[in-house]
């Protein structure tokens, strides 16, 4: 299954620990060891940031010029046929170790972060990023990175930069403003949609970006469940339905999916003082807005925001159409 590895890849550690010791370890070797990470991790220190409240929540909007490379990512498939993949095995730079976590995945340090700790966790194998048959595996692998972590999923036209190759990406819990506002968010916009001694699915509406949640401490049912959301979101289209993915785990999981209507909004596409750089992926719908240009971030206010995220994510009508088909 392995690509063979030509160089001494992983760290060493003890294997009896847990994933997210592991990961901890993995963060302070490459911090300390490869110049770009250290690099990267202390230029978090320089990120801008701006606040937005809303009712019941808040946005942040963060200034992060390390982003540059991966928001203005060219995705179509002739530039990325071109370009060598920076997530296969044998293209890693030399500094960069990884650890082991299953048979199919690696888990790394991600040196231009977004999070105080970042990571990405690519496959061990060149294949396409889709969601359908390794949804399975971002809940095994949130179970072992546990409740420290929130892992996410980008889809291949939702935010991910390399759509050739199958990828999660980690960040520490608490990050993400989502993270910690997720049950006040279903209080107030959520309804109930299944509600068995198996899983719970919630639809949220009338908030900024609009979401379902499931819930469960069941792989099975879960994954059931995520796959009744994929068809209904599948109907009429031939690739997979644009979506974001966030996922916890904490004695159960927490999945927040993402329907998205677009891939970038139409900033993204305007020419000169009009034109504001943002991608948005799984940490934006998250609630922190990443724009790697400080002419953007400056610009950017309440208004713009609350269009990038209409522009982007589900309406409260394509949400009611969901409902409907998922209540039946
Ligand atoms: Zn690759």
């Amino acid at each position: 299954m392995f690509d063979e590895v030509k160089r001494n890849l992983y760290l060493e550690t003890d294997e009896s620990l847990t994933l997210d010791k592991k990961t901890n370890l993995l963060f302070e070797q490459q911090t300390e060891n490869w110049q770009l990470a250290k690099n990267g991790y202390s230029s978090l220190k320089l990120v801008g940031k701006k606040i937005f409240e809303f009712d019941d929540f808040i946005i942040e909007a963060h200034y992060n010029p390390g982003r540059i490379v991966s928001s203005s990512a060219k995705v179509d498939e002739k530039s990325i046929k071109e370009r060598p993949c920076f997530l296969c095995i044998n293209n890693l730079p030399e500094d960069q170790k990884a650890v082991k976590i299953d048979d199919k995945y690696i888990l790394l340090v991600n040196p231009f972060p977004i999070f105080d700790k970042h990571f990405t966790i690519p496959h061990v194998q060149h294949i396409p990023q889709t969601i359908k048959e390794n949804f399975k595996s971002l809940l095994a692998i949130s179970e072992k990175l546990n409740k420290d972590f929130s892992i996410f999923y980008n889809g291949p036209k939702c935010g991910a930069s390399a759509p050739d190759h199958l990828h999660f990406q980690a960040g520490n819990f608490g990050f993400m403003r989502i993270d910690n506002e997720f049950y006040s968010i279903l209080n107030k916009y959520g309804k109930l949609i299944n509600d068995s001694n198996e899983y719970t699915t919630t639809a949220v509406t009338n908030y900024l970006r609009n979401f379902i949640s499931i819930e469960s401490n069941e792989i099975k049912p879960l994954t059931n469940e995520f796959m009744r959301i994929y068809d209904i979101l599948s109907e009429g289209l031939n690739d997979e339905p644009m979506l974001n993915i966030i996922c916890t785990y904490n004695n159960f999981w927490k999945v927040i999916i993402f329907p998205r209507k677009k891939h970038r909004p139409t900033y993204f596409f305007e020419e000169g003082e009009n034109k504001i750089l943002i991608s948005p992926a799984a940490v934006d719908m998250g609630g922190v807005l990443i724009f790697p240009r400080e002419e953007d971030f400056n610009k950017i206010d309440k208004e713009t925001v609350i269009d990038i995220y209409s522009q982007v994510t589900f309406s409260n009508d394509e949400m009611s159409n969901l409902i409907k088909k998922l209540k039946v």
